[in-house]
């Protein structure tokens, strides 16, 4: 979703009361501040409803037959898609101790009945306002989080983050002993490419080549940005002869991409190995001789 979706979303109240009247009075405050409602009339209905439609907030009598509010809303913070909607008990009960127990098992708020429309809306409109700030900050945070693992022109992982995987690969492999192979792909004479027909749509190329690599594999299967024109995949659990088959499909697949400029010809190479007891380094390098012998014995092939 969008940021300013967010912001433009009608918030949703999930309000929660086994008395039909209070749900009509309560219904009838909200709606004058433009907030869309939904009903449920006890604590079982209130979980599978808020499950369902993941309210901006929920407002919640105490005091029902069978699952209590208490109950229910303990329920709802320890699941996983509900937890983190904020929850304001609506109630009768107003002891200290029925209080504290409302805050101890998570609501943000406590209301009692018979309540000040005012004061009710007051406060339900700071923890709609808290609660639409909080996802903004986390959509924004996810943005971030992809951004920064992302290469920004091919939209494939970037170098950082693909070798952090490998990394982490390698480690795992030591431990597990379970196969993994890597490739290294580089565009064959690519800069003729930006010499004859400009930087731009080199750029282009880049793009549709990085993408064609990425439409090859598998969903275990990874591919980042190596380098300007280079690629790294990671075959993840594939022994050299899975990975050379898949390379090949790469190498053949490249050629015969049509391209808008017609004398045009794309090919790649690339070098492919299996990890054995090498460490991260070492298994690169043995990847990039074998890139250079495949450059050396005429490109558009691969050696391993
Ligand atoms: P080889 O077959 O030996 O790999 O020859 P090559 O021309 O592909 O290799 P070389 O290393 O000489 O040139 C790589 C070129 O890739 C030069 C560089 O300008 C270009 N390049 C690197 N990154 C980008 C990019 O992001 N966009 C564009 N358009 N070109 C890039
Ligand atoms: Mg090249
Ligand atoms: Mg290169």
């Amino acid at each position: 979703m969008e940021e300013n979706e967010i912001y433009k979303k009608q918030p949703l109240i999930l309000i929660v009361d086994d008395t039909v009247e209070n749900l009509h009075v309560l219904g009838n405050v909200l709606k004058t501040e433009n907030y869309k409602i939904a009903v449920a009339t006890n604590g079982r209905q209130a979980i599978a409803v808020a499950n369902d439609i993941r309210p901006d907030l929920i407002l919640m009598d105490i005091m029902m037959p069978g699952m209590d509010g208490y109950e229910t809303c303990k329920k709802l913070k320890n699941i996983p898609e509900t937890s983190a909607i904020p929850l304001i008990f609506l109630t009768a009960k107003i002891d200290n101790e029925d209080i504290i127990k409302g805050f101890k098992v998570g609501a943000v708020d406590y209301i009692t009945k018979p309540f000040n429309s005012y004061e009710l809306k007051a406060r339900v409109r700071t923890h709609i306002e808290l609660k639409i700030s909080r996802d903004l900050l986390q959509q924004k945070n996810e943005i971030l989080e992809k951004l920064s693992i992302t290469d920004g022109l091919t939209g494939l992982f970037n170098h950082r983050y693909i070798i952090d995987t490998l990394a982490r690969l390698v480690d795992e492999n030591k431990r597990y002993r379970q196969p993994l192979s890597i490739a290294i792909f580089d565009i064959d004479n690519f800069k003729r490419v930006n010499d004859k027909y400009g930087h731009l749509f080199g750029d282009e190329v880049l793009v549709k080549v990085a993408s064609f690599i990425e439409s090859t594999l598998r969903k275990t299967d990874m591919v980042g940005r190596y380098g300007g024109e280079e690629f790294l995949v990671l075959f993840v659990l594939t022994d050299l002869k899975g990975a050379v088959k898949s390379a090949k499909r790469i190498v053949d697949g490249v050629e015969k991409i049509k391209w808008e400029k017609k004398d045009l010809n794309v090919t790649v190479s690339g070098g492919v190995c299996e990890k054995t007891n090498e460490d991260i380094s070492d298994l690169i390098k043995k990847a990039d001789d074998l890139l250079y012998l495949a450059k050396e014995k005429g490109k558009n092939r691969i050696e391993y």
